[in-house]
């Protein structure tokens, strides 16, 4: 039983922050470039990021309103959690959007989409579609290995079995030996009801769901991808790298926010350096390190004698004075660094070729991210499910060396890594044989990955079989 990709309407309806927007526009564009038609739900704020990275798709946005600051606690203008990134302001965030509820279903029934794709933080989002007798994917913008990872974590609560934060055990249930430590796991704000029942909320609705997304590809993790599907029998489509729908430098110089350099700047700084000889550093979209840990940084990167590309986050980049003297004129002036304060084309970024290497906290969509550019990482990993997607890079594909951090310490960093550690971490996947052996590893992936998003690849022919389960479905 076939169905027509345009007989289609998909509604997707990405959580506001950053990390979890930019994928699902990403993913909307991949389901556009297939025909399928694609509307994009938010809130009027959020507009501006979601219209750059939709760039020419050809993909619909309807807003709805967000919550007003009486209703919800916020400031004015809080519409995307990086702008509430303090414990309380989240929470009262995490509520505001429980209120997107009503309008969301009010949409629902105006647009009569065939299926809606909503971010996991909206767990209702399972029962609203119900309602229309419409299916609810669920998309958290991860793949298999840290989606395996956080079931058993969840299920087997192997962390209540150890005496102390610092004893090792292996993830239960789980294909080859994962160790973790309880410091590791991811943490909700301290004596938070909300948001533990908020995730409780997350897992039950999605295994109630009609299945989920995964942002990967088979090749990646075929043991993990198994596991999921069949040995935790949750139903799961692979159509990623989603962030490979960005083919051209204007596609990946726009997706995002409005970047805080010059995209032709940047690409002649880069243009101007030898392959593979940059270590691209940046920490995500929400990090913004204390003084004391910027300093260690800077003084790594120009310890470590390669060229770089530094992203420091708003916050702390406002006044320079944790620069160590001189470190400006030093490294920008003779041309060995680039600090970019603010937003960064990333994509654009990681995927020229001049770029070697990449220091990244481990999100996900960062992390795949440096896989689709074929570069070896060291692994910083610091909240949510980083560690898992840290051992991943590390110990599974082997692209990765870890920084040494051993707790999850949120989004404000803790105890400083001290410069040597890092500039040490930078030369092994920079310079030697050991970082030689991981770049061929990388490259062999990016090159995978590159085929799997094309006709007949992996995760090409997995949308085609999820649009044929959600044909069954419509019948
Ligand atoms: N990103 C970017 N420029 C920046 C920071 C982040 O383009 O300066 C993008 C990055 O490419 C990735 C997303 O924002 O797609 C961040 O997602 P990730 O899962 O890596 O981390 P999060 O910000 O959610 O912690």
């Amino acid at each position: 039983m076939g169905i027509d990709h345009g007989e289609l309407h998909v509604l997707f309806f990405p959580f506001p922050a950053n990390g979890h927007i930019i994928p699902c526009v990403d993913l909307a564009r991949v389901f556009a470039s297939r025909g399928v038609k694609s509307t994009i739900v938010t809130t009027p704020l959020n507009v501006p990021l979601i219209a750059r990275t939709v760039g020419k798709a050809s993909i619909q946005i309807r807003t709805l309103k967000f919550p007003s600051p009486e209703e919800t606690g916020l400031p004015e203008g809080c519409e995307n959690s990086d702008s509430a990134l303090s414990p309380d302001k989240i929470i009262a965030f995490l509520k505001a959007t429980l209120l997107l509820r009503d309008p969301l279903e009010h949409l629902l029934q105006q647009e009569h989409p065939t299926c809606l794709v909503a971010d996991m933080f909206f767990p209702w989002a399972t029962h609203s579609a119900a309602k229309f007798g419409i299916p609810r994917i669920v998309f958290h913008g991860l793949g298999f290995f840290p989606l395996c990872v956080l079931a058993s974590v969840r299920q087997y609560k192997p962390q209540d079995k150890v005496s102390s934060y610092t004893e090792p055990f292996v993830v239960p249930n789980l294909p080859g030996e994962v160790t973790l430590t309880k410091m590791q796991l991811p943490q909700t704000p301290k004596d938070d009801e909300v948001f533990t029942q908020l995730l409780e909320e997350a897992n039950e609705s999605e295994l109630k769901s009609f299945g989920v997304i995964a942002n990967s590809f088979y090749e990646l993790e075929p043991v993990y991808a198994e596991h999921y599907r069949n040995h935790l029998g949750r139903r799961a489509w692979h159509l990623g790298p989603v962030s490979l729908c960005n083919r051209d430098t204007e596609e990946k110089a726009s997706r995002g926010r409005e970047a805080a350099i010059d995209e032709h700047a940047c690409l002649k700084w880069l243009d101007s350096k030898e392959k593979d000889s940059v270590v691209y550093v940046c920490f995500g979209s929400m990090t913004s390190f204390g003084e004391a840990q910027l300093r260690e940084i800077a003084m790594g990167l120009e310890g470590s004698g390669q060229n770089f590309i530094w992203v420091v986050k708003k916050g702390s980049s406002e006044k320079v004075e944790w620069l160590p003297e001189g470190f400006e004129e030093r490294v920008e002036g003779g041309g060995k660094g680039l600090i970019i304060k603010g937003w960064a084309p990333q994509v654009m970024i990681l995927e020229h070729e001049a770029v070697g290497g990449f220091v990244t906290h481990c999100g996900w969509n960062s992390a795949l991210e440096g896989v689709c550019a074929g570069v070896p990482m060291v692994t910083w990993p610091m909240y949510a499910e980083q560690f898992y997607n840290a051992k991943f890079l590390n110990d599974v594909i082997r692209i990765g060396v870890g920084v040494g951090v051993q707790t999850w310490i949120g989004m404000m960093g803790g105890v400083a890594v001290k410069k040597e550690v890092i500039e040490n971490a930078v030369k092994r996947i920079m310079v030697g044989e050991e970082a030689q052996e991981m770049r061929n590893r990388a490259k062999e992936l990016a090159l995978i990955a590159t085929k799997a998003v094309q006709e007949g690849g992996s995760s090409y022919s997995d949308f085609n079989s999820l649009i044929h389960d959600l044909s069954l479905h419509a019948h």
